[in-house]
């Protein structure tokens, strides 16, 4: 996998057509992780090129570790919202935004667990994180190891290319809780380019 004209090449990468986006980043200070609430990478690839959604990423990584590239990495991209970070503010337009093919938070039903909007997610795929100050369990969805091991590498490319200073989640730069607890994020940030 490589960049080249600021889009990424290789196998299992689609480019897609996201028109909405066509503000230049100011700079390359961070990349922002997310999950994306949803199931199908593809659907909410589509979903988030959508003209009236006011969502987007650069790129969208699936469970399976397909890409889909929405912008390219010099383009802003609608991921962080309202959002602040040291002295920077507004993070979208410091920042590459790549979104995880995840459900998210997850709750516990009898015996099951299930995502906001009520589907079934098996056992196998939770991750249960024990909140230190309530000790009450959590669940997640986990990322599934292809998932973070391409994510991985997509991070190195990008720290070398653009000398980028900061991994971070949405939850360090808003209040939000992607990509939550299940997301290994000591094995982010300390990359060496
Ligand atoms: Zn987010």
């Amino acid at each position: 996998m490589k960049i080249v004209k600021h889009l990424l090449e290789g196998d299992g990468i689609t480019q897609m057509v996201c028109k909405k986006n066509t503000a230049p980043l100011r700079s390359h200070s961070a990349i922002v992780i997310h999950y994306t609430a949803g199931g199908s990478g593809q659907q909410t690839a589509l979903f988030l090129c959508r003209p009236e959604i006011k969502q987007s990423c650069n790129i969208l990584i699936d469970r399976d570790a397909s890409i889909y590239q929405l912008n390219n990495f010099v383009t802003t991209s609608w991921h962080a919202g309202k959002s602040k970070w040291k002295d920077l503010t507004n993070l979208n337009y410091h920042s590459i935004g790549i979104e995880l093919a995840n459900f998210g938070k997850l709750h516990k039903v009898g015996d099951h667990y299930n995502t906001w909007f009520n589907k079934r997610v098996h056992p196998r795929e939770v991750f249960t994180y024990i909140d230190p100050w309530t000790g009450n369990e959590q669940y997640y969805h986990k990322y599934t190891p292809a998932q973070l091991n391409r994510t991985l590498e997509v991070v190195k490319l990008l720290k070398k290319k653009y000398g980028i200073k900061w991994v971070l989640g949405h939850s360090d730069i808003s209040a939000k809780l992607d990509p939550g607890p299940g997301f290994p994020m000591q094995d982010f940030q300390h990359i060496n380019n």
